[in-house]
């Protein structure tokens, strides 16, 4: 007999056969959360180390929606938009700027970007 957790792996294309043989729902909701929670994009996180920045402009070139240059001290900060806590050394890129983000990072001569995924 099908009870709420199988109707609801069904729902989700999962089946509860193997649910019923184990002798109950629970065992597999709980299969169900870990295997959702694995689906959970990881959030990227970038941190510039500004002192040590050399202001060549390659971060803001390859992904100036992201990067831009501090007018007043010259090196490279996180756009406002994009800024973690107001923190201009530290943001989160949305999904589009990612791959440009890495790039910049990857491109850095200095080696003062840090792509951290959480
Ligand atoms: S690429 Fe690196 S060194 Fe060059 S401006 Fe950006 S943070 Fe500074």
């Amino acid at each position: 007999m099908r009870d709420a957790g199988c109707h609801f792996l069904a729902a989700r294309n999962m089946p509860c056969g193997h649910i019923i043989r184990n002798d109950g729902c629970i065992l597999a909701l709980l299969h169900l959360y870990r295997f959702e929670k694995k689906e959970v994009p990881k959030t990227m996180k970038i941190v510039i180390d500004r002192s040590n920045c050399i202001s060549c402009g390659t971060c803001w070139e390859t992904c100036p929606d992201f990067f831009e240059e501090n007018k007043d001290d010259s090196f490279s900060q996180i756009t406002e938009k994009y800024r973690l806590d107001g923190n201009n050394a530290m943001g989160v890129p949305t999904a589009d700027l990612e791959d440009c983000a890495t790039q910049a990072a990857s491109g850095c001569c200095a080696d003062v970007i840090s792509v951290v995924e959480e």
